[in-house]
């Protein structure tokens, strides 16, 4: 297994790991093999509905696997862990950013196998790897370009979009995903916080944060706990999931995130369920679906509470 122990110097060095990761996708057996062990790690958080991002093109780099195989595999885990564990999985396909440098698989080749498989495929996910995150202002006209069309052609095919943004970047990158990306919710979003103008406007429109508080340390995005803007941003309400970025790299868990925010920034019973709640809202389940789950959950808290 691979972990990080000690905080990263920049994303970049964070997650270089993945390379070797990444050996493991040697064929469609073990695509499926991985995909259906990371399932039953959520199901082992008691988690019930779970939105996987995966990344095909990095995947089917390694081997130079046909990324329809890549594909195939992972559906294939993923629906024999729901059959075994009644957990539902939907996947969110995020491209590579240095595709062309990886000679992997384009942006545009992974939008398109989504939507061969968008019975599981519910959403796409742009980040980037680079040490400068997704700053989107100051990329090259062309490649702000690619993106804004990419961007596009997912919302037109009917998917869902969350983008990486206010993470490595800063605030001003949370609005340039919802203006020229039209992203439905923000991965980590935390430098909002930098810019009044930004953190007013995420709050008055709803737009979900997918924050993963260990994620920021390990990847030294924020310096310590106690410097995490976690609790700012719930206080100015603003609508806060939690979620745990990659388990395996920044050595966590869905429990072991609510722990933390339990232990560290003391949020309360209420508190916790009411992010659990949001993480239902803010997920690309359709409205009947959400309106399911949503009641699921609630029947769990009640039994809780009466406990
Ligand atoms: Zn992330």
């Amino acid at each position: 297994m691979i972990e990080i122990d000690k905080p990263a110097s920049d994303l970049h060095q964070f997650l270089s790991p993945l390379k070797i990761l990444g050996l493991c996708f040697c064929n469609k057996k073990a695509t499926a093999r991985v995909a259906y062990e990371a399932v039953e790690d959520a199901v082992k958080e008691n988690v019930k509905y779970l939105e996987l991002i995966i990344g095909p093109a990095f995947e089917a780099s390694f081997y130079n696997l046909p990324l329809e195989e890549v594909f195939k595999g992972i559906v294939e885990g993923i629906k024999k862990a729901e059959e075994r564990y009644g957990i539902k999985v939907n996947l969110i396909a995020g491209p590579t950013f240095k595709w062309k440098e990886r000679k992997a698989y384009s942006p545009l080749q992974v939008l398109e196998m989504s939507l061969k498989f968008k019975e599981k495929v519910v959403g796409f996910g742009l980040s980037s790897e680079t040490k400068e995150g997704m700053p989107f202002s100051s990329w090259p006209k062309e490649l702000r370009q690619e993106y804004i069309s990419l961007a596009r052609k997912v919302k037109e095919h009917g998917l869902s979009l969350t983008v990486h943004a206010g993470e490595i970047s800063d605030a001003q990158s949370v609005m340039d995903a919802i203006k020229y990306l039209e992203a439905d919710r923000i991965g980590h979003g935390i430098r909002s916080t930098e810019n009044s103008k930004v953190l007013k406007y995420i709050v008055e429109k709803r737009v979900p944060l997918e924050i993963c508080v260990s994620s920021n340390i390990k990847s030294g995005v924020v310096k310590s706990l106690k410097e995490h803007p976690i609790r700012k941003l719930w206080k100015q309400g603003a609508l806060i999931t939690i979620n745990t970025d990659d388990p395996t790299l920044c050595k966590t868990t869905s429990t072991k995130e609510y722990e933390i925010l339990i232990r560290k920034f003391s949020f309360s019973y209420f508190e916790l369920k009411k992010l659990i709640l949001n993480a239902v809202t803010s997920s690309f389940l359709d409205e009947k679906e959400k309106e399911c789950l949503n009641r699921k959950i609630q029947e769990y808290f009640i039994k809780l509470e009466n406990r």
